[in-house]
């Protein structure tokens, strides 16, 4: 029968990629739900609802429609029907959606919209704490991670052409991203205890998701 896998780990370390590859291996739906806080994000900044604000950021974002759609180049995200799949990749989200994820209520929201996602099984999501909070019923879980500094590499190798940016802010940006994640009350990052540890500095995609789906199999 299906399973689901949950797969958390800080900024950068490939989660998306290999969740992505996991989810294809074995006919499974693929949740990013670092898009969720991002789609959020972005529209918070379109309506310029600063994340102080927090019960303007909860009554906007509950009437918010977020929907996440499989698509040949990755998956799409519509907010109220527009796709935002780019804009939600900004360095504009990337500086501000930590502080958003540190607000409770909004967190509840879109915890209570995975838990709904996963409930059929056969789900690969990934995100910050799904093996701990999310979903910890979750039949594999892995707990990805990287140096920052191969993180802040990889990250750059992929936007390097379009993105006006250094590494070196790049890495400086991957690390208060982790601070923040790390050091927030509500289900911060964290392994869960029954996560396996993968560190894939110096491990290949391919390697990565076999190792993972090979959890899958015992
Ligand atoms: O996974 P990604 O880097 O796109 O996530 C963006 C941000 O969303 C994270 O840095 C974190 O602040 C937040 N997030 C979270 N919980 C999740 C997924 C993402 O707090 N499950």
């Amino acid at each position: 029968g299906n399973i689901n896998i949950a797969i958390d780990g800080p900024a950068g370390a490939g989660k998306s990629t290999i969740a992505r590859r996991v989810a294809e291996a074995l006919a499974y739906v693929y949740v990013d739900t670092g898009a969720m806080y991002r789609a959020v994000t972005w529209y918070m900044l379109l309506k310029g609802i600063e994340p102080e604000e927090d019960q303007k950021v909860l009554q906007t974002a509950q009437n918010m429609v977020i929907e996440l759609k499989p698509g040949v180049d990755g998956q799409k995200v519509l907010v109220n029907g527009e796709d935002v799949s780019d804009q939600i990749r900004s360095l504009a989200v990337n500086a501000k959606v930590s502080r958003y994820a540190q607000i409770e209520g909004l967190r509840n929201l879109l915890v209570t919209l995975q838990r709904q996602m996963a409930l059929r099984k056969g789900v690969v999501m990934d995100g910050r704490d799904i093996g701990t909070t999310v979903l910890p019923d979750a039949e594999v879980k892995v707990f990805m991670t990287a140096s920052v500094q191969e993180r802040a590499r990889r990250r750059y190798n992929e936007i390097k052409d379009t993105a006006a940016i250094t590494l070196e802010q790049l890495e400086h940006d991957i690390a208060e991203r982790d601070r923040l994640d790390e050091q927030r009350e509500i289900s911060p990052l964290r392994q869960a205890e029954d996560a396996e540890f993968l560190d894939t500095t110096n491990m290949s995609l391919s390697e990565v998701t076999d190792a993972i789906i090979s959890m899958c199999r015992t």
